[in-house]
């Protein structure tokens, strides 16, 4: 175990090699470290790095010892450091209750790790996986480790590299009890809106873990929504993707304001690093993957049966994105309006470029709305404590889908707990019903001009699903019951019925 500490602006210490020999101590130095990250790949050295800057002493530790000498070499400066050799020496170096955060690689790595703490720590101890485990896995773990007494704290950690080091949007699952001592630590660390951290306990085992879960589903159908906007402007109007840009901009100053706009205002603006004037978008494969947490997303959402259509368009229009060999075998044979030359007029490019913002806002509100939906759904089914409002509260920073709107969704849920869809609340229901206008004339031009708008579409069609007085869905119970003797339910009587079709279609009680 080595130590090294810096006072802030100071000279820090190098690891050495030896234990005994290596400890520094200077009247400041903390004997014990608060808290203990081990994995310090990409997310783990720069969760470290964030936990030192804010004053808390950190034990560092990885599987091979060079990224820990690489983060003590480089950024002992930037606060407290004791780095270790092994986990024992991790445990060793902790203040009681130990807290452990393990970021390592998610899966069969993860439980490496978490068995061999497991054997070290005491009845206690908190475990924290900040990994993308699946809820799960979480579970699973969360009930083992409970059986030795120790706290197990599945947390999602949204905001890639850059916000593991400045501010991270954290969601932790785990016990009340382990938030109470861990909690002012990740709080500390977190993105901060307001002054208020963008973190909170979620709910008990695997609730962070299915948090973020959602959050990286609603993230994929945001970026879907975002994809086909730009495809729309681009093909329909012939924008330029410095046009674009600058479109992308101005709609970041008013309602649609979140990182993924500004970043695609970013994308767009890029000239191809290798020189030339062209645009980094047009030197791109158009060929994107949809493993992890959203394929996840749409495979529980089946399970719970929470229609969260918009982030399974996404996932699917990946997919499809990726099919390379059938897209090359129907170019030549699938016919369409083409481009430029079949374009669809628009008489008005202004009011285009209005609906489409229209169009895109309304959509993501329904992508939200299912996905809260869902966490709702979850948060039944697994017996979880989840106060919607906090989540929308605690990605409203850090997070990759921060958005002014976010703090709409915190009112929404803060003045009716029980809402029954985001879209029912006074100031969504407003959004979506003026927008609709113009997000029917958006899709009826997509259909028109041959773009695939996967994701106004089913948003559309799910806005429809819900306000309509009557649905097919009685013509789907009857053709049930022809063919399988399924039953159906009355308009205007209680009960199960089913009808004689091959006799003399008398109707019976089931
Ligand atoms: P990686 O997922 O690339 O994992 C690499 C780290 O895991 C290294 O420290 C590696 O140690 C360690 N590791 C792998 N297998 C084992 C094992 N069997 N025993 C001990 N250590 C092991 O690192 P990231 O920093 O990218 O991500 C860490 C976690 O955070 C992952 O679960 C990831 O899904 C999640 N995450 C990542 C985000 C991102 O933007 N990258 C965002 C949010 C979450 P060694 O150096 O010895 O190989």
């Amino acid at each position: 175990m080595t130590e090294t500490t810096t006072e802030p602006g100071g000279t820090a210490a190098q690891p050495e090699q030896s234990e005994k020999e290596a400890s520094v101590q200077t009247p400041e130095t903390p004997d014990k470290a608060d808290i203990a990250v081990t994995g310090l790949a990409t997310m783990g050295r720069n969760l470290a790095r964030n936990l030192a800057r804010n004053g808390h002493t950190v034990a560092v530790h990885n599987r091979t010892r060079k990224r820990t000498d690489s983060l003590i070499a480089e950024y002992s400066g930037e606060g407290n450091f004791i780095a270790c050799e092994s986990l024992a020496d991790v445990v060793r170096s902790l203040k009681r209750p130990r807290k452990v955060i393990v970021m390592v690689q998610a899966g069969a790595g993860t439980d490496e790790v978490i068995d061999q703490l497991a054997e070290l720590l005491e009845p206690g101890d908190i475990l924290v996986d900040g990994g993308n485990a699946h809820f799960i896995d979480t579970r699973r773990r969360e009930s083992a480790l409970r059986e030795r007494g120790l706290h197990f704290v599945g947390t999602g950690i949204s905001g890639g590299e850059e916000g593991a080091l400045n501010g991270p949007s954290i969601m932790p699952g785990g016990t009340a009890e382990a938030y109470k001592t861990l909690g002012p630590i990740l709080e500390s660390i977190s993105a901060q809106v307001d002054g208020t951290p963008c973190c909170t306990h979620v709910g008990a085992d695997g609730a962070g873990h299915f948090v973020k879960m959602v959050h990286n589903g609603i993230e994929y159908a945001d970026m879907q929504l975002i994809g086909e906007s730009y495809d729309l402007l681009r093909t329909v109007l012939g924008k330029t993707p410095d046009e674009l840009a600058e479109i992308f901009r101005t709609w970041n100053t008013g309602d649609l304001e979140s990182f993924l706009i500004e970043i695609t205002a970013e994308v767009l603006a890029a000239k191809d690093p290798r020189g030339g004037e062209g645009a980094f978008v047009d030197k791109v494969l158009d060929q994107t993957e949809q493993k992890g947490t959203g394929r996840w997303t749409v495979q529980i959402a089946l399970d719970l049966g929470t229609p969260v259509s918009g982030i399974a368009e996404a996932v699917f229009a990946r997919s499809v994105s990726g099919h390379a060999e059938q897209r090359d075998a129907a170019r030549g044979v699938l016919e369409g309006p083409s481009e430029p030359s079949e374009k669809v007029a628009v008489d008005n490019a202004d009011q285009f470029v209005e609906d489409v913002r229209r169009a895109l806002y309304a959509s993501k509100v329904v992508a939200y709305a299912q996905g809260f939906d869902m966490i709702r759904a979850g948060a039944e089914a697994y017996d979880w404590n989840i106060d919607l409002g906090a989540m929308a509260t605690i990605w409203r920073g850090g997070c990759i889908i921060r958005a002014r709107f976010l703090d709409r969704i915190r009112e929404a849920y803060e003045k009716t707990p029980d809402l029954p869809s985001l879209l029912v609340d006074p100031y969504f229901a407003r959004t979506v019903n003026e927008g609709q206008e113009a997000w029917r004339r958006v899709v009826a031009t997509a259909a028109a001009a041959g773009v695939p708008v996967p994701g106004f579409g089913a948003a559309l069609s799910y806005f429809d699903a819900l306000r309509r007085d009557r649905l097919p869905a009685a013509l789907l119970q009857g053709l049930r019951d022809l063919f399988g003797a399924h039953t159906y339910r009355r308009t205007d009587a209680e009960g199960s019925f089913h009808l004689e079709w091959s006799g003399d279609r008398s109707e019976r009680e089931a």
